[in-house]
């Protein structure tokens, strides 16, 4: 796909829009994570960012919270005219919650090596437990969205001042199940 491509352009408006509601989490000191949910007219009908320690809940990933606000504006659970865009990719929970709803499209920035579930670690989405073929755009924006991660962790780490905090390390260990992954378009973005 074309960097120049209108809708490769919308797609990093979106993901612009998901890494504000990104930062703003951060602010708040949530692991960044940003989520906008775009119905099949080009509206935004759900935004979400991570709330996870703000509302002492596991669940709360910026992707289940977004899910669920669309369902709600839709009254529809079937979100498969919809595009989800989120920061990073998604958890187990949140790639399950994905199929789920029966999502039509999938973008999402940067790769996560410690739990990402579309093909990074796993590949829910394509596995024997899935009932739906997700399409998933990958990589978009994928530096801002890098650096977004690294910038926060390694402030919480200089508060910390603890060389025990294991925290993600957003540099990426080699993948090794990348050319098993059959859904995914990955964006190169210099
Ligand atoms: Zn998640």
């Amino acid at each position: 796909m074309l960097i120049a491509d209108p809708t490769y352009q919308g797609h990093r408006r979106w993901m612009n829009r998901a890494l504000e509601l990104a930062q703003s989490a951060g602010e708040a000191g949530e692991v960044p994570v940003g989520a906008v949910i775009v119905d099949s007219e080009g509206q935004a009908i759900a935004s979400a960012s991570n709330r996870k320690e703000r509302d002492f809940d596991p669940t709360a990933h910026a992707e289940i919270i977004a899910i669920r606000a669309a369902g709600q504006a839709l009254q529809n659970w079937h979100l498969n005219h919809c595009t989800l865009y989120v920061t990073l990719e998604p958890c187990p929970m949140c790639a399950g919650a994905i199929v789920q709803a029966r999502l039509g499209l999938l973008v999402y920035g940067v790769d996560d090596p410690k739990t990402g579930a579309i093909r990074t670690v796993a590949n829910i989405p394509d596995s024997a437990c899935s009932n739906h073929r997700l399409q998933v755009i990958a990589g978009v924006m994928s530096s801002q969205c890098r650096q977004q991660l690294q910038t926060w962790f390694a402030q919480r780490r200089g508060r910390k001042k603890s060389a025990l905090v294991q925290d993600a390390d957003f540099s990426g260990r080699p993948r090794t199940d990348r050319d098993s992954t059959r859904t995914v378009i990955q964006i190169e973005e210099k």
